[in-house]
């Protein structure tokens, strides 16, 4: 492994104490209370509960609203989600969301990506954040929008008393509502926090390490459906790295993405609007370039064994590559003429060649399915024939 460039940056304490010292204080402070008084039923729902609360907190306001701008949330949701991040003990919104933005912006660049998975699990795990390294440095330069945000830069400048208000609230009116103050500040404060920091960390180190990569392989950045389960949809991290304006990371409507329902949920309720989403018909291209790139390393796997079926099947692929270059000219074709139109004017003309561009837009969809579905049965006889 490539050693440490910046070894030698200071210690950073603060971060230190609260990512080494909770673990610490939960391994010896938990099984003791359990021996001495055991936990309520009471107890063990606020860990879950709070671990929901904070950890959405993070994934569907630090994450997706302010780091990628994703949606627009009324005052009111702005406000729960800061406050329930700020529970999550993540430093704040501006230090995270900038950071954030830095990491897919240089993602796996050694010296820039500030949790850059090429300096190995731990670093990007959780090494990063115990050094002020350069890298994970910010001056907020990417965030000009964030430093006009009156939410994010009120949660920065008391950050400290907000963190320390949020839990004596939260904590202190759970546990007197259950008459169980210790057992919800051991599992719903401390080992939730421990598991919401670890939870978020994943997204980091092991969604850029293990699963699969449908929509592109220029960076680490994994799909993983086990994963996601545990970072409440995070884990579509592939599709995320390519197009992070989305506000759903499983774009599929059947992936396993709480985040993309709760969004959605407020967006009915009118505390979310304008919800991003990428046109089907990139997402479709962007999915089928990578699986023609993946039969292509096929047939340099399979295809040394030149037979007839073989050379058939070859050269079948390369035919329907030839078809799907013509549909992405076509595609490009369309996405020019909707450009010089927009441009136009916004008349009612317009508006009825918006139309005709949909219908358009929906036929090129329609032909990348086609090639899709061509491919993969070329592909699974490919795999027939070489077996
Ligand atoms: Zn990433
Ligand atoms: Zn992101």
């Amino acid at each position: 492994m490539t050693p440490l460039p910046q070894a030698k940056a200071p210690i950073n304490w603060t971060a230190t104490i609260t990512l080494l010292g909770t673990p610490i204080a939960a391994l010896i402070a938990i099984p003791l209370y359990a021996y001495y008084h055991d936990f309520s039923v009471s107890a063990w729902v606020s860990l879950f509960f709070l671990l929901a609360l904070s950890s959405l907190s993070i994934t569907a306001g630090y994450h997706r609203l302010w780091a990628h701008r994703a949606y627009e949330a009324a005052l009111p949701l702005k406000i729960i989600l800061m406050l329930g991040g700020t529970f999550a003990v993540q430093n704040s919104i501006l230090y995270w969301a900038s950071g954030h933005r830095t990491h897919h912006r240089h993602v796996d660049d050694i010296e820039q990506d500030p949790y850059s998975i090429k300096k190995g699990f731990w670093y990007a795990h959780l090494g990063w954040m115990i050094r002020d390294y350069p890298a994970a440095t910010a001056n907020y330069k990417n965030a000009p929008d964030l430093l006009n945000d009156k939410v994010v830069m009120f949660q920065d400048k008391y950050y400290v008393p907000l963190v320390i208000a949020v839990h004596v609230v939260i904590l202190g009116t759970i546990g007197w509502a259950v008459d169980d103050l210790w057992g919800v500040v051991l599992l719903g404060g401390l080992l939730r926090l421990i598991l919401s920091h670890h939870v978020t960390f994943f997204i980091n180190s092991l969604c850029h390490m293990f699963g699969k990569r449908p929509y592109t392989d220029e960076n680490t950045a994994r799909d993983n459906f086990w994963l996601a389960i545990a970072t409440w949809g995070e884990g579509y991290h592939n599709y995320h790295h390519i197009f992070q304006y989305d506000y759903r990371n499983g774009v599929k409507w059947w992936q396993y993405d709480p985040t993309k329902w709760l969004i959605w949920s407020c967006s009915k309720v009118g505390l979310a609007k304008n919800l991003r989403r990428i046109p089907s018909f990139n997402i479709k291209k962007a999915e089928l370039a990578m699986k023609f790139k993946y039969a292509e390393q096929d047939l340099a796997v399979y295809g040394h064994d030149i037979n007839e079926d073989m050379r058939n099947m070859k050269q079948h692929i390369a035919q329907e590559y030839e078809a799907f270059t013509h549909t992405l000219n076509d595609m490009a074709k369309l996405k020019e003429l909707e450009l010089q139109h927009k441009k136009a004017a916004v008349t009612e003309k317009f508006q009825k060649f918006d139309h005709k561009l949909k219908l358009d837009f929906q036929l090129i969809e329609q032909r990348l399915q086609h090639h899709r579905d061509r491919l993969e049965v070329l592909v699974k006889s490919l795999r027939k024939i070489s077996t």
